[in-house]
């Protein structure tokens, strides 16, 4: 990191912009770095950048060649393995282990994944016989152009490297804008693709927030494309802004999933499983369960052991031994947070556990920590069961039969995930075509194969994005029919 000051990177120069402002720590409230602040002037010469880029040197790359540098990429953040680690613990407070063990691991398989995908792919051809002869035709691949990458703070590094690996597999160029509260990890990737010799203006990063450098990047002319993972009401904004254009937009967005628990689940499994999917890294991962419905021949029994296990995860500073969560990654997001809880009681909800800010009596006292809270006794028309939280919660409600569960489950705006847990094949087969959503889990939860389809039905997204469906949407696809 530089002096201090995160720098943008355009063009192949790392430039400090006249504008700054802080990056905060939710761990303690100090000031890590400063921001620089990308301009409007600044945004279009990045744009600027990429567009030459796309139709230099880069554009011409054969598929190896791009994968060549994929793969340098990958072994670049491994170098640097824990300087990306600490980058990440520092933007968000997470717990040291789970940067180690999943941030930065899967930001070095995103880029590894998308190397041997985009190397591999063998193209499609068919041959029609016509009365007078046949036609051959076959697809090619070609990049979109300039991609304006858009991601959240949740999980930095992974979700901004998901977007950015596959679009250069691709051939594009990207301008890529990673949120405001988590900056510092894409900025050590600049570094990082700076030293590998990207020709210049392929990667280009500027940092700012949403409503300025954001909506400047969405409504330059120039770009082709918007890849975006956010909230629902962004991805609104965005697609409002490039549909005169009818521009591609792949939208990764908000969620209120749920997770259903069978009376024939394997318990133990299904309470680890419901811990893990309503309080991993806080709650903030856009696939965590907010919503839980339980047989209810077994929810009072589930109620006592998911509350016994709450209450036995340690909150506590990055670096401490046996910590299992955070804060909460700003003071912004524990009011937005807090509100919710409190709106909870004036709904109704009986809680089971936390609700409120804990008091250690010691450092942590300065952090944005939440308790991790389970609710119950809400009916399903309230706010808390329909709206978006994205903290440490979860609301647990019995249900009697599939069908009933099935229509509850569907019965919302959101479309992400669903984790279902029982030991009865033929009824998860069942169920897990009947959910309106992108992504089912069996008896597992937030399990995932890069190569497999990933995205939201309903408002929480559009397009599929992972293996093959990455570069579909990075690509334009052309058919070539050929008579002979
Ligand atoms: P957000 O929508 O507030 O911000 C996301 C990004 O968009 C940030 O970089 C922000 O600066 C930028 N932005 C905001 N307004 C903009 C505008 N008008 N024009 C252009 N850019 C703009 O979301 P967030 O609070 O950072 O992230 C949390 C949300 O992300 C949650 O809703 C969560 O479910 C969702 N999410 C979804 C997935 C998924 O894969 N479906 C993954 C992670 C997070």
């Amino acid at each position: 990191m530089q002096c201090g000051i995160l720098p943008l990177y355009i063009d192949g120069k790392f430039v400090i912009s006249g504008h700054t402002f802080d990056n905060i720590n939710p761990v303690n409230g100090e000031t890590i770095s400063l921001i620089s602040e990308a301009n409007e002037v600044q945004v279009a010469s990045a744009v600027k950048a990429a567009r030459s880029a796309v139709e230099g040197e880069w554009g011409d790359f054969s598929p190896a060649e791009r994968a060549l540098y994929l793969r340098k990429i990958a072994d670049g953040i491994e170098a640097r393995f824990e300087e990306f680690v600490a980058a990440e613990v520092a933007d968000t407070g997470r717990p040291v282990y789970l940067a180690r063990t999943l941030d930065v691991p899967r930001a070095i398989a995103n880029f590894r994944t998308f190397a041997d995908i985009t190397a591999s792919f063998v193209g499609e051809s068919c041959e029609t016989k016509l009365a007078d002869g046949h036609l051959l035709n076959y697809t090619v691949r070609k990049p979109l152009g300039v991609i304006a990458v858009i991601s959240p703070w949740n999980l930095p590094i992974l979700l901004f490297s998901w977007k950015v690996a596959p679009a250069l597999a691709a051939g594009n160029a990207v301008v890529c804008k990673p949120s405001e509260e988590t900056p510092s990890s894409a900025t050590l990737l600049a570094e990082v693709i700076d030293s590998v010799g990207l020709p210049k203006g392929v990667f280009n990063l500027i940092h700012g927030r949403g409503a300025t450098t954001g909506a400047y990047l969405t409504t330059h002319p120039d770009i082709d494309a918007v890849s975006f993972t956010g909230s629902s009401k962004t991805g609104s904004t965005i697609m409002k802004t490039v549909a005169d254009d009818v521009k591609e937009v792949s939208f990764e967005l908000g969620g209120k999933n749920a997770a259903v628990v069978f009376a024939d689940a394997d318990f133990d499994a299904a309470v680890e499983g419901v811990l893990k999917s309503s309080f991993y890294n806080s709650g903030q991962v856009c696939m965590c369960s907010e919503r839980v419905y339980v047989h209810e021949s077994i929810f009072e029994r589930f109620v006592e052991a998911l509350k016994e296990k709450t209450e036995a995860l340690s909150l506590n500073l990055p670096d401490a031994e046996g910590v299992n969560l955070g804060p909460l990654v700003s003071f912004a997001h524990r009011e937005k947070v807090l509100g919710y809880f409190k709106l909870a009681e004036q709904e109704g909800a009986n809680v089971i556990t936390g609700g409120k800010v804990p008091t250690f009596g010691d450092e942590r006292d300065k952090g944005a920590f939440v308790l991790p809270t389970i609710w119950t006794g809400l009916s399903d028309d309230a706010r808390v069961i329909n709206e978006e939280i994205f903290g440490p919660c979860c609301h647990i409600a019995p249900f009697r039969d599939d069908d009933e569960v099935l229509k509850r489950v569907n019965n919302s705006d959101y479309g992400l995930d669903c984790s279902i847990w029982t030991t009865d094949l033929s009824r998860a087969h069942r169920f897990s075509r009947k959910v309106h959503v992108g992504i089912v889990w069996v008896n597992t939860w937030y399990s995932r194969d890069l190569r497999t389809p990933f995205g939201g039905a309903k408002r929480s997204g559009l397009g599929r994005e992972g293996g093959i469906f990455s570069l579909n949407t990075y690509s334009e696809i052309t058919n070539v029919c050929v008579k002979f």
